[in-house]
């Protein structure tokens, strides 16, 4: 885990009340998809943690849902905001033993980090998965 500055290039409304945030900054320790990040936030003791939903060198993408107080804020967050960011928390998901057919599971929020499942399975694997999110 490695504490960066990441620069916000879009943060928008996809759905309601949640908001697709596509930032800048060093990725290099992000080792698989599933892994998580701490985001500082103005005024906020605890950092807020959000799964990854995408990544590639030098980018990557968050999807979240506004709950409380944090998500609030970052959801008003400006492109061009610098963020202080712990990357990259939790295990993430191993692709390399996927074969056959396969299937990716994931609900409300939980969805967000599939996205980058799916594309490591594709592109590390060869496999184009059913993707099931349910509500
Ligand atoms: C490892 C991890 C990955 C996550 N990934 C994502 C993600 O990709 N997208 C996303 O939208 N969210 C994700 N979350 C949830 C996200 O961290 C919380 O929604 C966020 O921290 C809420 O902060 P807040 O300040 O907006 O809410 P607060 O003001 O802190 O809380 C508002 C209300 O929501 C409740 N609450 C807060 N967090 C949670 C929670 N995790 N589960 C249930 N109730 C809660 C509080 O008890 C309170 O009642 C993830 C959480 C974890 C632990």
């Amino acid at each position: 885990m490695k504490r960066e500055f990441f620069t916000v290039v879009y943060n928008r409304e996809v759905a309601r009340q949640t908001y697709e945030m596509v930032m800048q900054g060093d990725t290099s320790d992000i080792t698989a998809p599933g892994q998580f990040i701490n985001i500082r936030l103005k005024d906020l003791y605890l950092r807020r943690p959000i799964s990854i939903s995408s990544y590639k060198d030098g980018e990557l993408t968050i999807i979240y849902k506004i709950q409380g107080i944090g998500t609030k804020n970052m959801s008003e967050l400006p492109s061009g905001e610098v963020l202080d960011i712990l990357v990259s928390s939790g295990n993430g998901f191993d692709v390399s033993k996927a074969h056959g057919k396969v299937a990716v599971v994931g609900g409300g929020c939980g969805v967000a980090p599939m996205y980058g499942v799916a594309e490591a399975l594709v592109r590390e694997q060869g496999i184009t998965p059913t993707v099931l999110p349910f509500a």
